[in-house]
């Protein structure tokens, strides 16, 4: 068994169900610490919900002059759903048609354990590299996020700690490992309008306003605005209804009041402030008796194309033989949070098909070559 695939194991093993970390990062920082990285442990959040977040950095021949690039990951996982859905316990290790099978095993824990020996093995042959390496890890990226990443990101700026690279181990790629790796996610801004009305008896209009009727022309030029043209890297803004309630339940009563939930998922070319002076705009062309709370669920961030692309490009095209594509599809991650504080950031991991299901899973014959893109990139980028 190779040593990255029995590490994949140990940490399927631990059931770090978020915010708990069961022991992950002690094992990870019990592999750096011989390598020469200093471990810090961060704990954060309210007692008995406590994130564990761990910082560990092996300051290369250069120090602060050279390059410093970072592995960021979490070791949380989403819960199991029915135990008795899965094919084997999501906690014991399993193989099955050459597929390794574990909550965690594609989200992320294989990444974490690839990057763990791709740094076990540069540092062997690099010792004296110039460029540092350090891993950010935290136990809280599938849940609020509160307490984890950016917790880290926040005491790494205090320090005045300057980050060239960073590569979050998320599960970026589609058919087969390598054939995308992501430069960039949307952003993220959700609201609930609620809209106010005044309740009646339907036969009696005239004596009620009615906040569906008062409300469905604005909906519809919501739906149908055109936030913006997305560009070279994002496609355009999206706009989404989620729910809608109004009504007591009765057919005889005209409602009181509407509330309708929206999400932008947005691109760099609008900012949630622009998202939110055209929507109260929109409404008050409208006359409504309107208001919106907002949730910013993450800003947007974007990496062009430079050194890091480049180098996990050209690291995934010798290991697989695969072009990869750049994306900023899919869902929020930690990597906005760092990307306040770095520069380059890009996500690669293994296929994300089977994340957050049941029979989660990764292939055992992709283990090696992630692990070897890794260290590829390293030795491009820090030697
Ligand atoms: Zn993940």
């Amino acid at each position: 068994m190779t040593r990255a695939l029995h590490l994949s194991e140990q940490l399927i093993a631990c059931r770090s169900v978020t915010p708990d970390d069961a022991g992950c990062q002690a094992l990870i920082a019990g592999r750096l610490a011989p390598l020469g990285f200093a471990c810090e442990t961060l704990t954060s959040g309210p007692a008995g919900a406590e994130v564990t977040n761990l910082w560990a950095l092996r300051c290369g021949k250069a120090g602060a002059a050279g390059k410093l690039l970072v592995f960021a990951g979490h070791t949380d996982v989403v819960p199991t759903g029915p135990l008795a859905a899965w094919a084997s316990d999501p906690f014991v290790p399993s193989h099955r048609g050459g597929n390794l099978h574990g909550r965690g095993a594609a989200d992320m824990k294989t990444s974490i354990a690839a990057m763990v020996v791709a740094a076990e093995e540069f540092v062997a042959t690099h010792a004296d590299a110039p460029g540092s390496i350090a891993f950010l890890v935290t136990s809280d990226e599938e849940g609020p996020a509160l307490d984890g990443t950016v917790k880290v990101c926040e005491m790494l700026a205090a320090r005045g700690t300057r980050l060239d690279y960073c590569i979050v181990g998320e599960p970026t790629s589609v058919d087969r490992l390598g054939d995308m790796i992501k430069n960039g996610r949307r952003g993220s801004l959700s609201g609930r309008l609620t809209v106010r009305g005044v309740q009646g008896h339907v036969a009696y209009p005239q004596l009620a306003s009615n906040p569906v009727h008062l409300a469905a022309p604005a909906i519809a030029e919501l739906v149908a605005t055109v936030w913006d043209a997305g560009n070279a890297y994002f496609p355009p803004t999206g706009f989404q209804i989620s729910n809608i309630h109004a009504g007591t339940g009765v057919g005889n009563v005209i409602p009181g009041e509407l509330a309708v939930d929206f999400n932008f998922r947005f691109s760099t070319e609008s900012t949630p402030e622009s998202l939110q002076r055209r929507v109260h705009a929109l409404l008050e062309r409208h006359r409504l008796d309107a208001s919106i709370d907002w949730t910013l669920g993450g800003e947007p961030f974007l990496t062009p194309v430079g050194m890091l692309s480049e180098a996990l490009c050209e690291a995934i095209r010798a290991e697989t033989g695969l072009a990869a594509q750049l994306s900023t599809t899919g869902g929020t991650s930690d990597g906005r949070f760092i990307a306040r504080l770095c520069p380059q950031v890009i996500e690669f991991g293994p296929v994300n098909a089977s994340i957050h299901k049941i029979d989660e899973h990764v292939a055992v014959a992709s283990i090696e070559p992630l692990k070897n893109v890794y260290r590829r990139t390293l030795e491009a980028l820090l030697t």
